[in-house]
Protein backbone atom coordinates (compact mmCIF):
# COMPACT_ATOMS: atom_id res chain seq x y z
CA UNK A 1 0.00 0.00 0.00
CA UNK A 2 1.05 3.75 -0.71
CA UNK A 3 2.09 5.50 2.20
CA UNK A 4 2.07 8.88 -0.21
CA UNK A 5 -0.86 10.20 -2.05
CA UNK A 6 0.11 10.38 -6.09
CA UNK A 7 -1.06 13.24 -7.98
CA UNK A 8 -1.29 12.93 -11.69
CA UNK A 9 -0.63 16.65 -12.34
CA UNK A 10 -1.81 18.97 -15.41
CA UNK A 11 -3.06 16.27 -17.58
CA UNK A 12 -5.69 16.06 -20.40
CA UNK A 13 -8.28 13.74 -17.75
CA UNK A 14 -10.49 12.56 -20.02
CA UNK A 15 -13.37 10.09 -18.26
CA UNK A 16 -16.52 9.48 -20.44
CA UNK A 17 -18.44 7.54 -17.40
CA UNK A 18 -18.58 10.86 -15.72
CA UNK A 19 -18.38 13.12 -18.88
CA UNK A 20 -15.30 14.47 -18.41
CA UNK A 21 -12.43 16.15 -20.45
CA UNK A 22 -10.49 18.75 -19.10
CA UNK A 23 -7.33 19.82 -18.35
CA UNK A 24 -6.54 18.95 -14.44
CA UNK A 25 -5.01 17.19 -11.63
CA UNK A 26 -5.87 13.22 -10.15
CA UNK A 27 -5.44 12.78 -6.58
CA UNK A 28 -4.55 9.01 -5.97
CA UNK A 29 -4.55 7.84 -2.10
CA UNK A 30 -3.47 4.34 -0.89
CA UNK A 31 -5.28 2.29 -4.59
CA UNK A 32 -8.55 4.63 -4.45
CA UNK A 33 -9.07 7.85 -6.88
CA UNK A 34 -9.88 10.19 -4.21
CA UNK A 35 -10.11 13.52 -6.33
CA UNK A 36 -10.65 14.45 -9.84
CA UNK A 37 -9.34 18.74 -9.81
CA UNK A 38 -10.38 20.38 -13.09
CA UNK A 39 -8.32 23.45 -14.07
CA UNK A 40 -6.14 23.23 -11.20
CA UNK A 41 -3.22 25.41 -10.21
CA UNK A 42 -2.83 23.76 -6.87
CA UNK A 43 0.61 22.88 -5.17
CA UNK A 44 1.64 19.67 -3.26
CA UNK A 45 3.50 19.32 -0.23
CA UNK A 46 5.79 16.78 0.17
CA UNK A 47 3.42 14.48 1.10
CA UNK A 48 2.37 14.21 -2.96
CA UNK A 49 4.17 12.23 -4.97
CA UNK A 50 3.70 14.20 -8.60
CA UNK A 51 4.01 12.90 -12.17
CA UNK A 52 3.43 15.47 -14.65
CA UNK A 53 1.01 14.57 -17.35
CA UNK A 54 1.29 17.72 -19.07
CA UNK A 55 0.56 16.96 -22.60
CA UNK A 56 -0.98 13.47 -22.10
CA UNK A 57 -3.88 11.74 -21.56
CA UNK A 58 -4.84 10.63 -18.45
CA UNK A 59 -7.68 7.89 -18.95
CA UNK A 60 -8.99 5.32 -16.89
CA UNK A 61 -6.84 1.65 -17.11
CA UNK A 62 -8.18 -0.01 -20.33
CA UNK A 63 -10.79 -2.99 -19.66
CA UNK A 64 -10.14 -6.42 -22.66
CA UNK A 65 -12.90 -8.46 -22.86
CA UNK A 66 -11.39 -10.64 -25.17
CA UNK A 67 -7.49 -12.08 -24.02
CA UNK A 68 -6.44 -15.47 -24.71
CA UNK A 69 -3.81 -15.95 -22.31
CA UNK A 70 -3.05 -19.71 -22.88
CA UNK A 71 -2.49 -20.44 -19.07
CA UNK A 72 -2.64 -23.07 -18.68
CA UNK A 73 -2.08 -25.71 -20.54
CA UNK A 74 0.21 -23.73 -23.02
CA UNK A 75 2.54 -21.97 -21.43
CA UNK A 76 4.92 -21.45 -24.00
CA UNK A 77 2.73 -18.60 -25.70
CA UNK A 78 1.61 -17.19 -23.01
CA UNK A 79 1.34 -16.94 -19.19
CA UNK A 80 -0.91 -15.10 -16.18
CA UNK A 81 2.62 -13.40 -15.34
CA UNK A 82 3.82 -12.56 -19.39
CA UNK A 83 0.13 -11.62 -20.36
CA UNK A 84 -0.50 -9.74 -17.61
CA UNK A 85 3.01 -7.73 -18.25
CA UNK A 86 2.10 -7.56 -22.14
CA UNK A 87 -1.99 -5.58 -21.38
CA UNK A 88 -0.02 -3.46 -18.47
CA UNK A 89 2.58 -2.21 -21.79
CA UNK A 90 -0.77 -1.56 -23.33
CA UNK A 91 -2.57 0.12 -20.64
CA UNK A 92 -4.73 -2.51 -19.92
CA UNK A 93 -5.68 -2.71 -16.12
CA UNK A 94 -8.65 -6.04 -16.75
CA UNK A 95 -8.34 -8.60 -18.72
CA UNK A 96 -10.02 -11.81 -19.06
CA UNK A 97 -8.97 -14.94 -19.90
CA UNK A 98 -10.98 -16.75 -22.26
CA UNK A 99 -11.90 -20.10 -20.67
CA UNK A 100 -10.19 -22.22 -24.21
CA UNK A 101 -7.21 -23.26 -21.94
CA UNK A 102 -6.14 -26.90 -21.30
CA UNK A 103 -7.79 -27.83 -19.41
CA UNK A 104 -10.78 -25.29 -20.41
CA UNK A 105 -12.50 -23.51 -18.06
CA UNK A 106 -15.55 -25.42 -17.77
CA UNK A 107 -16.15 -26.05 -13.64
CA UNK A 108 -15.43 -23.93 -10.65
CA UNK A 109 -11.77 -25.92 -9.79
CA UNK A 110 -10.25 -24.78 -12.98
CA UNK A 111 -11.44 -21.50 -12.11
CA UNK A 112 -10.81 -20.99 -8.72
CA UNK A 113 -7.14 -22.30 -10.08
CA UNK A 114 -6.89 -19.79 -12.45
CA UNK A 115 -8.31 -16.87 -9.82
CA UNK A 116 -5.59 -17.96 -7.33
CA UNK A 117 -2.82 -18.17 -9.37
CA UNK A 118 -3.62 -14.41 -10.94
CA UNK A 119 -3.17 -13.15 -7.19
CA UNK A 120 -0.09 -13.84 -7.18
CA UNK A 121 1.00 -14.42 -10.61
CA UNK A 122 -0.66 -11.29 -12.29
CA UNK A 123 -0.15 -7.89 -12.16
CA UNK A 124 -3.23 -6.74 -13.34
CA UNK A 125 -6.92 -7.97 -12.88
CA UNK A 126 -7.58 -11.09 -14.78
CA UNK A 127 -11.48 -12.12 -14.80
CA UNK A 128 -12.53 -15.31 -15.93
CA UNK A 129 -14.53 -16.12 -18.49
CA UNK A 130 -16.25 -19.74 -18.43
CA UNK A 131 -17.08 -22.17 -21.24
CA UNK A 132 -20.50 -22.87 -22.33
CA UNK A 133 -19.80 -26.22 -22.83
CA UNK A 134 -17.79 -29.07 -21.23
CA UNK A 135 -14.13 -29.38 -22.74
CA UNK A 136 -15.76 -26.60 -25.16
CA UNK A 137 -16.63 -29.70 -27.68
CA UNK A 138 -20.36 -28.34 -27.92
CA UNK A 139 -21.83 -31.18 -26.85
CA UNK A 140 -23.05 -30.82 -23.20
CA UNK A 141 -23.37 -27.39 -21.39
CA UNK A 142 -21.08 -26.49 -18.47
CA UNK A 143 -21.94 -26.20 -15.20
CA UNK A 144 -23.14 -22.72 -15.69
CA UNK A 145 -24.12 -21.71 -12.34
CA UNK A 146 -21.42 -23.71 -10.39
CA UNK A 147 -19.17 -20.91 -12.96
CA UNK A 148 -21.03 -17.81 -11.93
CA UNK A 149 -20.28 -18.75 -8.52
CA UNK A 150 -17.03 -19.10 -8.71
CA UNK A 151 -16.35 -15.64 -10.51
CA UNK A 152 -17.12 -16.44 -14.42
CA UNK A 153 -18.07 -12.55 -15.73
CA UNK A 154 -19.98 -14.59 -18.87
CA UNK A 155 -19.68 -17.59 -20.98
CA UNK A 156 -18.23 -18.62 -24.15
CA UNK A 157 -16.49 -21.54 -26.25
CA UNK A 158 -14.51 -18.74 -28.71
CA UNK A 159 -12.40 -20.57 -30.61
CA UNK A 160 -14.68 -22.46 -31.27
CA UNK A 161 -18.22 -22.02 -32.42
CA UNK A 162 -21.43 -23.50 -30.90
CA UNK A 163 -22.59 -24.82 -33.89
CA UNK A 164 -25.67 -26.60 -32.28
CA UNK A 165 -28.58 -23.63 -32.41
CA UNK A 166 -30.06 -26.28 -29.27
CA UNK A 167 -26.91 -25.77 -27.33
CA UNK A 168 -27.31 -22.37 -27.79
CA UNK A 169 -30.32 -21.70 -26.99
CA UNK A 170 -30.22 -23.88 -23.85
CA UNK A 171 -27.07 -21.58 -22.48
CA UNK A 172 -28.99 -18.22 -23.85
CA UNK A 173 -31.94 -19.62 -21.32
CA UNK A 174 -29.54 -20.92 -18.20
CA UNK A 175 -27.93 -17.09 -18.54
CA UNK A 176 -30.81 -15.29 -17.99
CA UNK A 177 -30.94 -15.86 -14.37
CA UNK A 178 -27.32 -15.59 -14.17
CA UNK A 179 -27.62 -11.76 -16.07
CA UNK A 180 -24.31 -13.05 -17.71
CA UNK A 181 -23.93 -12.52 -21.42
CA UNK A 182 -23.23 -15.64 -23.77
CA UNK A 183 -20.61 -14.34 -26.21
CA UNK A 184 -20.59 -17.04 -28.78
CA UNK A 185 -17.69 -16.97 -31.25
CA UNK A 186 -19.99 -16.86 -34.41
CA UNK A 187 -18.62 -19.11 -37.31
CA UNK A 188 -20.45 -21.09 -39.38
CA UNK A 189 -17.97 -24.36 -39.98
CA UNK A 190 -19.68 -25.81 -43.03
CA UNK A 191 -19.85 -22.36 -44.59
CA UNK A 192 -15.91 -21.73 -44.00
CA UNK A 193 -15.13 -25.48 -45.11
CA UNK A 194 -10.93 -24.90 -45.91
CA UNK A 195 -11.10 -21.37 -45.76
CA UNK A 196 -8.34 -19.91 -44.47
CA UNK A 197 -8.93 -16.09 -45.32
CA UNK A 198 -11.03 -13.69 -46.42
CA UNK A 199 -12.64 -15.00 -49.70
CA UNK A 200 -11.61 -12.69 -52.70
CA UNK A 201 -8.81 -11.17 -55.00
CA UNK A 202 -6.06 -11.66 -52.34
CA UNK A 203 -7.10 -15.26 -51.74
CA UNK A 204 -7.65 -15.62 -55.34
CA UNK A 205 -3.97 -14.21 -56.27
CA UNK A 206 -2.53 -16.03 -53.47
CA UNK A 207 -4.39 -19.57 -54.27
CA UNK A 208 -5.48 -19.85 -50.68
CA UNK A 209 -8.94 -21.08 -50.13
CA UNK A 210 -11.52 -18.21 -48.93
CA UNK A 211 -14.47 -18.08 -46.84
CA UNK A 212 -16.73 -14.94 -47.17
CA UNK A 213 -18.27 -13.15 -44.52
CA UNK A 214 -21.91 -15.35 -44.52
CA UNK A 215 -20.41 -17.66 -41.93
CA UNK A 216 -20.01 -15.41 -39.51
CA UNK A 217 -23.34 -13.44 -40.32
CA UNK A 218 -25.78 -16.42 -40.37
CA UNK A 219 -24.47 -17.65 -37.11
CA UNK A 220 -24.94 -14.04 -36.18
CA UNK A 221 -28.74 -13.58 -37.61
CA UNK A 222 -29.04 -17.11 -35.56
CA UNK A 223 -28.19 -15.80 -32.20
CA UNK A 224 -30.28 -12.69 -32.18
CA UNK A 225 -33.22 -14.30 -32.80
CA UNK A 226 -32.55 -17.26 -30.11
CA UNK A 227 -31.26 -14.37 -27.83
CA UNK A 228 -34.92 -12.24 -29.08
CA UNK A 229 -36.58 -15.10 -28.22
CA UNK A 230 -35.23 -15.87 -24.84
CA UNK A 231 -34.51 -12.34 -23.47
CA UNK A 232 -30.77 -13.06 -23.30
CA UNK A 233 -27.50 -11.09 -22.93
CA UNK A 234 -25.79 -11.60 -26.34
CA UNK A 235 -22.91 -10.64 -26.81
CA UNK A 236 -21.10 -10.44 -30.11
CA UNK A 237 -17.40 -10.63 -30.07
CA UNK A 238 -15.30 -9.60 -32.54
CA UNK A 239 -17.31 -8.41 -35.14
CA UNK A 240 -15.68 -7.95 -38.81
CA UNK A 241 -18.40 -7.76 -41.90
CA UNK A 242 -20.70 -4.86 -42.64
CA UNK A 243 -23.30 -7.73 -43.38
CA UNK A 244 -22.83 -8.54 -39.68
CA UNK A 245 -23.25 -4.56 -38.85
CA UNK A 246 -26.02 -3.98 -40.79
CA UNK A 247 -28.09 -6.97 -38.72
CA UNK A 248 -26.88 -6.04 -35.85
CA UNK A 249 -28.47 -2.27 -36.19
CA UNK A 250 -31.35 -4.04 -37.29
CA UNK A 251 -31.67 -6.06 -34.10
CA UNK A 252 -30.54 -2.80 -31.36
CA UNK A 253 -32.97 -0.44 -33.15
CA UNK A 254 -35.75 -2.96 -32.11
CA UNK A 255 -34.32 -2.80 -28.63
CA UNK A 256 -32.84 -6.15 -28.12
CA UNK A 257 -29.91 -6.23 -25.06
CA UNK A 258 -27.51 -7.45 -27.47
CA UNK A 259 -23.65 -6.06 -27.17
CA UNK A 260 -20.80 -6.13 -29.78
CA UNK A 261 -17.27 -5.85 -29.62
CA UNK A 262 -14.70 -5.05 -32.43
CA UNK A 263 -10.81 -5.93 -32.81
CA UNK A 264 -8.01 -3.29 -33.60
CA UNK A 265 -7.13 -5.36 -36.13
CA UNK A 266 -10.51 -5.49 -37.75
CA UNK A 267 -10.75 -2.09 -37.48
CA UNK A 268 -7.59 -1.01 -39.16
CA UNK A 269 -6.14 -3.64 -41.09
CA UNK A 270 -7.58 -5.65 -44.16
CA UNK A 271 -6.99 -8.54 -46.45
CA UNK A 272 -4.28 -7.33 -48.22
CA UNK A 273 -2.00 -7.39 -45.20
CA UNK A 274 -1.68 -11.15 -45.84
CA UNK A 275 0.07 -10.20 -48.70
CA UNK A 276 2.65 -9.45 -46.43
CA UNK A 277 3.82 -6.44 -47.38
CA UNK A 278 2.18 -3.70 -44.83
CA UNK A 279 -1.10 -3.82 -46.60
CA UNK A 280 0.10 -2.46 -49.82
CA UNK A 281 -1.07 -4.46 -52.72
CA UNK A 282 2.04 -6.63 -54.43
CA UNK A 283 2.35 -6.58 -58.41
CA UNK A 284 3.75 -10.40 -58.54
CA UNK A 285 3.17 -13.20 -56.66
CA UNK A 286 5.50 -15.39 -55.50
CA UNK A 287 6.78 -18.00 -52.55
CA UNK A 288 7.22 -15.43 -50.06
CA UNK A 289 4.28 -13.47 -50.85
CA UNK A 290 1.80 -13.80 -47.83
CA UNK A 291 2.22 -13.04 -43.64
CA UNK A 292 1.19 -16.19 -41.58
CA UNK A 293 0.98 -13.58 -38.73
CA UNK A 294 -1.84 -11.97 -40.62
CA UNK A 295 -3.79 -15.27 -40.10
CA UNK A 296 -6.97 -14.47 -38.00
CA UNK A 297 -10.69 -15.71 -37.14
CA UNK A 298 -12.79 -14.13 -37.96
CA UNK A 299 -10.33 -13.35 -41.38
CA UNK A 300 -9.09 -9.61 -41.82
CA UNK A 301 -11.87 -8.54 -44.82
CA UNK A 302 -12.13 -5.89 -47.14
CA UNK A 303 -11.41 -2.05 -46.58
CA UNK A 304 -14.71 -1.22 -46.71
CA UNK A 305 -15.75 -3.69 -44.43
CA UNK A 306 -12.88 -2.31 -41.91
CA UNK A 307 -14.30 1.32 -42.38
CA UNK A 308 -17.52 0.09 -41.44
CA UNK A 309 -16.19 -1.46 -38.52
CA UNK A 310 -14.81 2.19 -37.39
CA UNK A 311 -17.76 4.05 -37.97
CA UNK A 312 -20.31 1.49 -36.63
CA UNK A 313 -17.72 1.68 -33.52
CA UNK A 314 -18.04 5.60 -33.94
CA UNK A 315 -21.79 5.42 -33.96
CA UNK A 316 -22.37 3.33 -30.67
CA UNK A 317 -23.74 0.02 -32.71
CA UNK A 318 -20.53 -1.56 -31.84
CA UNK A 319 -20.15 -1.13 -28.32
CA UNK A 320 -16.70 -1.83 -27.41
CA UNK A 321 -13.01 -2.78 -28.23
CA UNK A 322 -11.56 -5.91 -27.47
CA UNK A 323 -8.12 -7.48 -28.29
CA UNK A 324 -9.28 -11.09 -29.32
CA UNK A 325 -4.97 -11.44 -28.23
CA UNK A 326 -3.79 -14.20 -29.11
CA UNK A 327 -0.51 -15.03 -28.43
CA UNK A 328 1.33 -18.07 -30.63
CA UNK A 329 4.85 -18.77 -30.52
CA UNK A 330 7.10 -18.62 -33.57
CA UNK A 331 6.88 -21.83 -35.00
CA UNK A 332 3.56 -22.13 -34.71
CA UNK A 333 3.59 -19.29 -37.40
CA UNK A 334 7.02 -19.60 -39.27
CA UNK A 335 5.24 -22.32 -41.54
CA UNK A 336 2.68 -22.85 -44.71
CA UNK A 337 -0.56 -20.18 -44.05
CA UNK A 338 -2.50 -23.46 -44.24
CA UNK A 339 -0.43 -24.87 -41.12
CA UNK A 340 0.05 -21.74 -39.24
CA UNK A 341 -2.10 -20.74 -36.45
CA UNK A 342 -5.07 -18.35 -36.50
CA UNK A 343 -4.56 -15.30 -34.14
CA UNK A 344 -3.13 -11.97 -33.64
CA UNK A 345 -0.76 -10.73 -30.74
CA UNK A 346 -2.47 -7.16 -29.72
CA UNK A 347 -2.48 -6.09 -26.26
CA UNK A 348 0.65 -3.81 -26.61
CA UNK A 349 -0.12 -2.19 -29.91
CA UNK A 350 -3.87 -2.20 -29.54
CA UNK A 351 -4.14 1.60 -28.40
CA UNK A 352 -1.79 3.03 -30.57
CA UNK A 353 -3.76 0.85 -33.89
CA UNK A 354 -7.01 2.59 -33.04
CA UNK A 355 -5.02 5.87 -31.90
CA UNK A 356 -4.49 5.97 -36.14
CA UNK A 357 -8.54 6.25 -36.32
CA UNK A 358 -8.65 9.23 -34.07
CA UNK A 359 -5.74 10.68 -36.33
CA UNK A 360 -8.38 10.18 -39.36
CA UNK A 361 -10.74 11.64 -37.55
CA UNK A 362 -12.49 8.58 -38.35
CA UNK A 363 -13.56 8.55 -34.01
CA UNK A 364 -13.49 11.01 -31.34
CA UNK A 365 -10.83 10.13 -28.50
CA UNK A 366 -13.68 10.15 -25.90
CA UNK A 367 -15.49 7.01 -27.86
CA UNK A 368 -12.21 5.56 -28.28
CA UNK A 369 -11.15 5.74 -24.63
CA UNK A 370 -15.09 4.88 -23.41
CA UNK A 371 -14.88 1.35 -26.01
CA UNK A 372 -11.95 0.51 -23.97
CA UNK A 373 -13.15 1.83 -20.20
CA UNK A 374 -16.81 2.29 -18.98
CA UNK A 375 -18.69 0.54 -21.58
CA UNK A 376 -17.35 -2.45 -21.29
CA UNK A 377 -17.49 -2.50 -17.43
CA UNK A 378 -21.26 -1.46 -17.92
CA UNK A 379 -21.81 -4.59 -19.94
CA UNK A 380 -19.79 -6.99 -17.77
CA UNK A 381 -21.29 -4.87 -14.73
CA UNK A 382 -17.74 -4.26 -13.30
CA UNK A 383 -17.87 -1.84 -10.08
CA UNK A 384 -15.36 0.84 -9.73
CA UNK A 385 -13.28 0.27 -12.60
CA UNK A 386 -13.59 1.99 -16.41
CA UNK A 387 -13.87 5.70 -14.65
CA UNK A 388 -12.26 8.33 -12.72
CA UNK A 389 -14.22 8.99 -9.92
CA UNK A 390 -14.21 9.25 -6.77
CA UNK A 391 -13.98 5.95 -4.62
CA UNK A 392 -13.16 3.97 -7.62
CA UNK A 393 -10.01 1.93 -7.81
CA UNK A 394 -6.84 3.65 -8.53
CA UNK A 395 -6.50 2.34 -12.39
CA UNK A 396 -4.97 4.86 -14.87
CA UNK A 397 -3.08 4.85 -18.41
CA UNK A 398 -1.22 7.96 -19.17
CA UNK A 399 -0.79 8.26 -22.84
CA UNK A 400 2.11 10.59 -24.76
CA UNK A 401 -0.43 11.23 -27.80
CA UNK A 402 2.71 12.85 -29.58
CA UNK A 403 5.06 9.72 -28.97
CA UNK A 404 6.36 8.10 -32.05
CA UNK A 405 7.42 4.52 -31.61
CA UNK A 406 8.49 1.50 -33.71
CA UNK A 407 6.68 -1.88 -33.19
CA UNK A 408 9.96 -4.25 -32.41
CA UNK A 409 9.92 -8.33 -31.90
CA UNK A 410 12.46 -8.02 -29.08
CA UNK A 411 10.80 -5.03 -27.02
CA UNK A 412 7.42 -7.32 -26.18
CA UNK A 413 6.65 -8.05 -23.05
CA UNK A 414 4.28 -10.72 -24.03
CA UNK A 415 5.85 -14.26 -24.45
CA UNK A 416 5.22 -14.29 -28.34
CA UNK A 417 5.13 -11.53 -30.90
CA UNK A 418 2.50 -12.81 -33.47
CA UNK A 419 1.77 -9.88 -35.05
CA UNK A 420 1.78 -8.32 -39.02
CA UNK A 421 2.60 -4.80 -37.21
CA UNK A 422 6.20 -5.84 -37.01
CA UNK A 423 8.26 -2.92 -38.11
CA UNK A 424 5.49 -1.07 -38.21
CA UNK A 425 5.74 3.18 -37.14
CA UNK A 426 2.76 3.45 -34.96
CA UNK A 427 1.48 7.13 -33.19
CA UNK A 428 0.84 7.54 -29.62
CA UNK A 429 2.15 5.63 -26.82
CA UNK A 430 1.43 4.11 -23.04
CA UNK A 431 3.58 6.21 -21.32
CA UNK A 432 2.38 4.83 -17.40
CA UNK A 433 0.12 2.14 -16.22
CA UNK A 434 -1.27 2.68 -12.50
CA UNK A 435 -3.11 -0.58 -11.20
CA UNK A 436 -4.56 -0.14 -7.85
CA UNK A 437 -2.41 2.84 -6.82
CA UNK A 438 0.78 1.31 -7.51
CA UNK A 439 2.63 2.46 -10.93
CA UNK A 440 3.17 -1.46 -12.72
CA UNK A 441 4.32 0.14 -16.25
CA UNK A 442 7.02 3.40 -17.19
CA UNK A 443 7.87 3.75 -20.90
CA UNK A 444 11.59 2.75 -21.23
CA UNK A 445 11.88 6.76 -22.23
CA UNK A 446 9.64 8.43 -19.27
CA UNK A 447 11.31 10.83 -18.51
CA UNK A 448 8.49 13.50 -17.07
ZN1 LIG B 1 -13.37 -16.01 -31.47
Amino acid sequence: MRSKKLVIKDGNIIDPSSRTNCIGDLIIKNNLIIDVIPNSNQTYSDEYEIINAKNMIVSPGFIDAHTHLRDPGQEWKETISTGSKSAAKGGFTTITSMPNTIPALDNANIVNDLVNRSKTDAIVRILPIGSITIGQKGANLSPMNELAEAGVIGFSDDGNPVSDSNIMKQALTYSVDLDLPVINHAEDKKIVGKGLMNEGIVSNRLGLFGADSSAETVMIARDLILAENIGAKLHIPHISSSSSLHLLEIYKNMGLNVTAEVTPHHLTLNENWVYGKKGEVPDYIDNESYDTNAKVNPPLRTISDANDMAKGLSDGIIDIIATDHAPHSDIEKQCSFADAAHGINVLETAFSSVFDLYLKKSISMDRIIESLTSRPAEIFKLSKVGGLKKGYYADVVVIDPKAKWKVEQHKFLSKSSNTPLLDTNMNGKILITIYDGKVIYKDENYNV
